[in-house]
């Protein structure tokens, strides 16, 4: 066996579901433990320190959330929600208690690896809030110098207000995980109030007016309806 695989805990009680994302899991090259309760999976948890947490809500003897409120007590291990609830105050509720990021059930293969790999290089690059580092980042067309602040898309520069530009360059350190309303505003605005989420709202507009996207393109940012926004990966 691979010693350097990353370790997954992947916390489900539905059997299909469990061993259907462990035989993915493990297909890509990961090391995959399974619990089928809330109170195994804590205790694997502490015993088999993974890298990484997959967590179905629903679990038989305690609400999924109750993991992430143990968990999130000592430890920013990064925790993918899984979850049959469409439901957006569940994912909101799990995200804001520290969860990560969510995958609605059913999934496919390459959302769900997406999500881990997302999750994963959160984890690499340490806290979740980190300031924005220098260097460049690119999706498709678009080019963000941080060093410059400076966005353009084709080659052109895009003008962007300082707010729109802080929201921008918050969502691209996030590539492929979303970010809550409330993430957002905090990590902009410092805090909420009433109008917060239609203040966002109207930035993100411009933003996307501004980067050349229609209703309904999601070439770069797509709209979580209402939970957050997710900057797509190259
Ligand atoms: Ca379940």
């Amino acid at each position: 066996m691979n010693n350097n695989k990353y370790k997954i805990l992947v916390i489900e009680d539905e059997h299909n579901i469990s061993s259907f994302v462990k035989t993915t899991l493990e297909a890509n090259d990961y090391h995959v433990l399974v619990a089928a309760t809330c109170k195994t999976g804590v205790m694997m948890f502490a015993s088999h320190t993974p890298d990484l947490v997959i967590l179905d809500l629903g679990l038989p003897d305690q609400d999924g959330l109750e993991f992430i409120r143990v968990v999130r007590k000592d430890s920013a291990i990064p925790i993918i929600v899984l979850s049959a609830r469409t439901m957006e105050s569940d994912k909101v509720e799990a995200l804001d208690l520290g969860a990560n990021d969510y995958v609605t059930k059913p999934f496919g293969i390459a959302e769900l690896l997406a999500r881990v790999r997302a999750a994963l290089r959160t984890r690499r690059l340490g806290s979740d809030m980190l300031a924005v580092p220098g260097g460049k980042f690119t999706l498709h067309d678009l080019t963000i110098d941080y060093d410059r602040r400076q966005v353009t898309v084709g080659g052109d520069e895009i003008k962007l207000t300082q707010t729109e530009y802080n929201i921008l360059a918050m969502l691209s350190e996030h590539t492929g995980k979303v970010l809550t309303y409330t993430a957002i505003i905090r990590f902009i605005w410092g805090s909420m109030d009433d109008g917060s989420v239609k203040k966002l709202q109207v930035n993100m507009a411009n933003i996307r007016k501004k980067l050349g996207s229609k209703p309904g393109d999601n070439r770069y940012i797509i709209n979580e309806l209402g939970v957050g926004y997710r900057m797509l990966e190259e």
